[in-house]
């Protein structure tokens, strides 16, 4: 059985030592699931192709009106080359009052602050609201099997939450300096021109798919998206690769490729982006000998949690414990947060991200400390309000 261990920086430690790269779980899942069934939690652990998820809720004896969720990933993206790292990035080492190690910032701290929170408010408080813990191991991932699969499965069992919380890391350079109420979408383009091949000394006889693709892209570069909107920055277009894998020197090649990802606000879906581009692409197609062919993927749908109680408890707890004023933003990559608006109002908060996925990830011991006394403070207002 898992010794309930009081200590947040004690037991981030203890989860960054299970070797939990994505998608494996490494074991952490079965500790955490010991760890709060000894809080009285009910716990259920499952796997889908491989992935393991654990759903876990604890409800007072007298009965509750209201659910918060916690969601999280113990899964953490590879260490890259561990030669590199000044310690073993599963050790945990602490030095000069920070802890290193994968997952220090991503996630595993947020997810120990929240267990030793919950902890003490459970022991502490007259509670009467009920708390559900949603941890996936395929976060980091492609994160088909992970949250996603957490969410179906609380429909499927008549699982109610009210409201979630998200432990990524959000702050920017004090914890609680900044949370997320949302997220942009994500759309990529995979473009394939095609020419004609043909000799370099005679480029009339051929159509050359370099040219064409350059003078696409730089269209696509130019196509005017927004200015941005209440709560989001303006939408944007990057190109991040285009290749023809032609070696030859004096030979125009048949095909070239480029890739491009768009990261937009709330006024695009991927439906209508993709629209936007294909009509772009039809466009020069009229106008130029070679074709371009144009297929997506929809990563994620941009998406706002309206400002309204969630994040005001959240950012009044966050001023009351740290004295910190908290900006609303929506900045960033995605998150699993995306998969969860579907089901309830969601917010993100966590550690500082700076050295996240970075070899030697680490983080202030004390921000993890600090990261505990904010949890429990909102845990502790969350339940006077219902
Ligand atoms: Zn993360």
């Amino acid at each position: 059985m898992t010794k309930l261990i009081d200590d947040p920086i004690f037991l981030t430690k203890k989860l960054i030592g299970f070797r939990s790269i994505t998608p494996d779980d490494g074991g952490s899942l079965e500790f955490i699931a010991s760890f709060v069934e000894q809080l009285g939690f009910q716990t259920r652990l499952f796997s889908t192709k491989g992935v393991k998820n654990l759903f876990a809720r604890w409800s007072p004896k007298s009965g509750f009106k209201r659910t918060l969720a916690f969601n999280g990933h113990v899964d953490v993206v590879p260490p890259g080359k561990e030669s590199l790292w000044n310690s073993d990035p599963f050790s945990g080492d602490i030095k000069d009052a920070r802890i290193f190690g994968r997952g220090s910032v991503d996630m595993k701290s947020a997810i120990a602050a929240f267990l030793v929170a919950l902890k003490e408010i459970i022991v502490e408080e007259d509670v009467n609201c009920s708390f559900v813990l949603l941890i996936t191991s395929d976060e980091e991932g492609n994160a088909e099997y992970g949250t996603k699969e957490l969410l179906k499965w609380l429909v499927k069992n008549d699982e109610v939450i009210n409201e979630c919380i998200v432990g990524e890391p959000t702050s920017s350079k004090l914890v609680g300096d900044t949370i997320k109420i949302g997220r942009r979408g994500s759309l990529s383009g995979f473009i394939l021109c095609k020419g004609k091949q043909g000799h370099i000394a005679y480029p009339e006889k051929a159509v050359n798919p370099v040219e064409d693709l350059i003078d696409f892209l730089s269209k696509l570069k130019s196509l005017k998206l927004d200015d941005g909107s209440k709560f989001f920055e303006p939408s944007s277009l990057n190109i991040s690769t285009i290749d023809t894998n032609n070696k030859a020197l004096n030979v125009i090649p048949e095909n070239s490729y480029a890739n491009f990802n768009v990261r937009f606000n709330d006024q695009h879906s991927c439906s209508s982006l993709t629209k936007k581009i294909d009509s772009l692409a039809s466009k020069h197609n009229e106008e130029s000998n070679a074709t371009l062919e144009i297929k997506y993927k929809c990563s994620g749908e941009s998406f706002l949690t309206e400002p309204g109680q969630l994040s005001d408890l959240l950012t009044t707890s966050i001023k009351e414990t740290a004295g910190v004023d908290c900006k609303l933003s929506t900045g960033g990559g995605t998150s699993d947060a995306r998969f969860i608006r579907d089901y309830c109002p969601v917010v993100e908060f966590g550690l500082v991200g700076d050295t996240m996925h970075q070899i030697n990830e680490n983080t202030k011991v004390d921000d993890i400390v600090m990261l505990k006394q904010i949890y429990k403070n909102f845990l502790k207002n969350y339940n006077k309000k219902v």
